[in-house]
């Protein structure tokens, strides 16, 4: 067997040839090097200590704390014919031991094991009798406190050196923030460590959030203008939604087809499986789909609803264009996509530092959609990576977006909550400030308010907005035990009282967001 990197790529795993850094990478450990590897999820860090515990004698160990990637990783590698196997607490005392005796007799080429049982006495004795090709820690920001993975577990691996000096160490993460970075390099003793930083700009992928008004017919008007043909992701949050898009899109002409974990699994990896093999096929997902998902030629990945987190939107968007070709990265989001997400985090049994955490994230991604600079920029600032200029390739720099001063209209909104006591939602509180005397209106006596008809100079449609970005920007918090009542935060004082200066973007009309060029 030819022992080179490139040839162990084509053998076992069946690709051609190495992306970004890898080969780097590679080399640096097979000379018994240490490496830190930073790359966004899915560049393809796992080569970067497979193929080297491959190459190099003895068997590679692998940190991991995700107990259910670490089964996937292993039976793909088992699949591919490399002679892997796991350690951690869903084996019974058998299956480990059984492990730990192939370990002895030196049958295995890469072992995944848990933090926890590495730093078990049992475990340390075991590694002393065995050869190690490297150690190899994924998922390495979890050593920083700093980040919100934090575990202790992890604190215990810088003994790792200490007690086998001369094996080379590989700490690897999608984390990139100086702060975490620092820390990985101090607590898991790797300062000596080659570091490889991999850029997260995908410029090949357009990045666009449309407001959102009928998301469907938004949805049909951007794929026939513009992916006609091409095969494409569409993401919703439910289930339901997923079968009921992929339905509708089936009769506007879309080959589409739905795939969610709801559905019968040998139908889902059907579909999974057409999707892959076919062209220009539509699959409409919850996120579930797209794990390890690598179709090269996805031209568009749309978003019917809000994704939960900054990371997610980026991982969801990267399956896009992974050819190098152009493709879309297209979002409808609207205020109910706000309001959906905050009560599903309302309403989730995590504890409060982990929701409060999830609630920052979600800001993060707000913050993304109000954007009235560069969004790739924004996207790539949040994971540290400097963009010097605006990329020209995406909907604000494109279609620059116009600010325009909306204190008044934000006071007149705030004081319409205030005065209808809070206790109303946002097509409610639109009708009253356009002077519309509905039933509803009339019988709460909310036509005889000072603010009863004071936004008729704004229409409906930018009322939403005003609402929108109010809500997204913290200043009216919704009120999920009253049905979406919006309510005043502390931070709207300054703005009720005029002390605060507040610009709002305007949002492009409809017709004018489809495609990238001007249409009038
Ligand atoms: P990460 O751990 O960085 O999120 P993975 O190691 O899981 O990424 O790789 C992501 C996907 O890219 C996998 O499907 C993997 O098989 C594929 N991949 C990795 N390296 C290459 C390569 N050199 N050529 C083609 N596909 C690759
Ligand atoms: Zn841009």
């Amino acid at each position: 067997m030819n022992n080179k990197p490139i040839e162990i790529l084509k053998t076992v795993f069946g690709y051609d040839k190495f992306r970004g850094q890898q080969q780097d990478v590679i080399e640096q450990l097979i000379a018994g090097q240490d490496a830190l590897v930073l790359m966004p999820t899915g560049g393809g860090k796992s080569l970067c200590y497979q193929i080297p515990a491959l190459i190099r004698p003895g068997v590679g160990i692998v940190i991991s704390p995700l107990i259910a990637l670490m089964q996937d990783q292993v039976s793909a590698l088992l699949q591919l014919g490399v002679k892997a196997a796991f350690l951690n607490s869903t084996l019974s005392l058998e299956e480990s031991r059984r492990i730990e005796q192939q370990l002895l007799n030196g049958e295995l080429d890469l072992l995944y094991i848990a933090p926890e049982r590495l730093t078990s006495a049992r475990t340390g004795a075991l590694f002393e009798r065995i050869k190690i090709a490297l150690f190899a820690i994924d998922e390495a920001h979890c050593v920083s406190q700093w980040g919100h993975d934090f575990r202790v577990d992890y604190l215990q691996l810088s003994l790792l050196h200490e007690r086998f000096p001369d094996i080379p160490r590989i700490a690897l993460t999608a984390t990139a923030d100086d702060k975490t970075r620092e820390e990985i390099k101090l607590r898991l003793n790797l300062e000596q460590a080659q570091l490889y930083l991999s850029g997260f700009d995908r410029p090949n992928i357009r990045y666009r959030i449309v407001q959102k008004q009928n998301a469907r017919d938004q949805l049909i008007d951007f794929i026939r203008a513009e992916h006609t043909g091409d095969a494409g992701i569409v993401y919703c949050l439910s289930r339901k939604k997923v079968d009921a898009t992929a339905e509708w899109l089936r009769t506007k002409g879309v080959n589409a087809l739905p795939y969610h974990a709801g559905m019968d699994a040998g139908l889902r990896a059907k579909h999974q499986h057409q999707f892959l093999m076919e062209e220009g096929l539509v699959i409409v997902a919850t996120i579930a789909f797209g794990m390890g998902i690598d179709k090269p030629n996805v031209r568009f990945v749309a978003h019917l609803d809000l994704p939960k987190s900054v990371e997610a939107y980026y991982q969801e968007t990267g399956r896009g264009g992974r050819d190098g070709l152009p493709a879309d990265a297209w979002m409808a989001y609207g205020l109910q996509d706000v309001i959906t997400l905050r009560k599903m985090l309302q309403d989730s049994n995590a504890d409060e530092a982990h929701k409060r955490i999830e609630y920052h994230k979600l800001d993060a991604m707000l913050a993304l959609c109000e954007q009235v600079h560069c969004r790739r920029q924004a996207l790539l600032g949040y994971f540290g990576d400097l963009l010097e200029q605006p990329c020209g390739n995406c909907d604000t720099c494109l279609e620059p977006v116009n600010t325009w001063d909306g204190t008044v209209a934000a006071q007149k909104a705030l004081s319409c909550i205030h005065r209808t006591q809070q206790r109303y939602g946002v097509g409610y509180l639109i009708d009253v400030l356009r002077g519309k005397a509905t039933e509803r209106i009339v019988k709460a006596a909310h036509d005889k308010l000072s603010t009863f008809g004071i936004g008729v100079d704004i229409e409906e449609q930018q009322w939403h907005s005003v609402f929108r970005q109010l809500v997204a920007r913290g200043l009216v918090a919704v009120d999920f035990d009253r049905f979406g009542a919006l309510q005043l935060t502390e931070s709207c004082r300054p703005v009720l009282r005029g002390e605060q200066q507040l610009m709002l973007r305007k949002d492009l009309k409809a017709e004018k967001v489809k495609g990238s060029k001007k249409t009038g």
